[in-house]
């Protein structure tokens, strides 16, 4: 039995008992949603100034630095206060602009604590040359600059040769300061999809504790096809929960309530796909800017209905009606409810079925969408 049949009968199950549990189990699942979404996740990020660290806050947050709500950049000011930087489109997370550890007025074994470091859940340091101190994870930034000089000033310039050698001498000088085993990664926030910037997520992807994975992976740029894939399954393990809210309200005998409820319910999922995957309008137009693409080519490319499109009541029910089947079942539900011995399994099984399908074939098509434009993006000819 897959997972899907248990949760429509563990729900047909529930149809025979009293209302109020219902409501109280949409009410449970509505919550357990909530603090998903909710889940903080603090990431602390410091550094010298000068050394890209304010660039790498916003680009982390999927911003370029002209943003209005970007870190300020290209400062000669020392930054003496820990400053938080919420994600755009995660506000449970908060990317912490920290003062470099040389930087403050307390000395360096006092640094974590004046920081006040439990609140995060992570560190990281930026540095455009070399480390100096070590904890954490370590980015050296600025890699693309790096690489365009070596292959101005030689002749044989190799790209591979040239990253394994910054980088080796990163960790030589860590280790020379008495870093054990230091985890450096090689980063442009200019162009995240090169270099190291996949192989940071994924070492915090592990190191996090698992109920924080799911934060940090749907915050993350979509630096590559991977991420895409990912995100889409993370969000597909979740529509049972939605369904599930959908078929503990259908159970309530009032005409029309559980379509509203359902349309409410799909439209601002479809809004956190949207948003989740970067095709929401202002996303799309940040990506235009920073990949020097068109914003129409991007636009172009996507085949979905929901593309750059502001997700409404009203569009979901458009496209609701669009789709023969689903509209059958949302009818059978409403026409089930009142049937006084089965009604309530019935419209509850109904629900769960069109609100589960509804929300996956929107979740495939956005995330199509999502490989499409990231392709177009980077000028990739990869097609679908
Ligand atoms: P902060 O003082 O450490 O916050 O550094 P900023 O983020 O203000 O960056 C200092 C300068 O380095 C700015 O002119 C940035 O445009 C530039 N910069 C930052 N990151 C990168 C990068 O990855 N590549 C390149 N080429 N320049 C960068």
């Amino acid at each position: 039995m897959s997972h899907l049949d248990f949760d429509i009968l563990m729900i047909s199950s529930f149809g025979i008992t009293m209302k109020k549990s219902h409501a109280e189990g949409a009410a449970k699942i509505q919550d357990y949603l909530e603090k998903e979404k909710n889940t903080p996740l603090n990431i602390a990020i410091t550094g010298e100034t000068g050394s890209g660290k304010s660039t790498f806050v916003n680009a982390f947050r999927g911003i370029d630095n002209i943003d209005k709500r970007a870190a300020p950049t290209g400062c000669v000011e020392t930054t003496m206060e820990v400053t938080p930087y919420p994600h755009p489109k995660h506000p449970n997370v908060t990317v912490w602009d920290l003062p470099g550890v040389g930087t403050t007025k307390f000395p360096a074994d006092k640094y974590l604590e004046n920081v006040g470091f439990e609140k995060f859940d992570f560190f990281i340091i930026i540095s455009d040359t070399r480390f100096r101190e070590n904890d954490f994870y370590f980015v050296r930034s600025k890699i693309d600059n790096d690489l365009q000089a070596e292959g101005k000033s030689q002749r044989e310039f190799d790209a591979e040769r040239t990253l394994k050698l910054i980088k080796e001498n990163c960790i030589q000088g860590l280790q020379n300061e008495g870093v054990l085993s230091p985890q450096v990664f090689l980063v442009s926030s200019f162009e995240l999809h090169l270099y190291d910037f996949h192989l940071l997520h994924e070492t915090l992807e592990r190191e996090l504790p698992a109920h924080k994975r799911n934060a940090l992976l749907l915050a993350m740029p979509n630096i590559n096809l991977e991420i895409i894939n990912k995100k889409k399954e993370a969000l597909q393990a979740k529509i049972k929960y939605y369904a599930s809210v959908s078929a503990l309200i259908a159970s309530a005998p009032v005409a029309g309530l559980s379509f509203a409820t359902d349309v409410t319910i799909l439209a601002e999922t479809i809004r956190m796909y949207q948003v989740t995957f970067g095709l929401d309008c202002e996303s799309l137009e940040n990506l235009a800017r920073t990949a020097r693409v068109p914003l129409n080519d991007l636009k172009e490319v996507m085949t979905s209905p929901l593309a750059a499109k502001e997700i409404s009541k009203d569009l979901v029910i458009k496209l609701l009606c669009l789709s023969a089947g689903e509209a059958a079942l949302m009818a059978a539900e409403e026409g089930s409810r009142f049937s006084p011995l089965i009604g309530f399994p019935l419209a509850m099984t109904f629900s769960f079925i069109s609100t589960y399908r509804a929300l996956s074939t929107f979740l495939n098509m956005l995330a199509e969408d999502a490989h499409r434009v990231f392709t177009k993006a980077l000028g990739l000819n990869t097609s679908l």
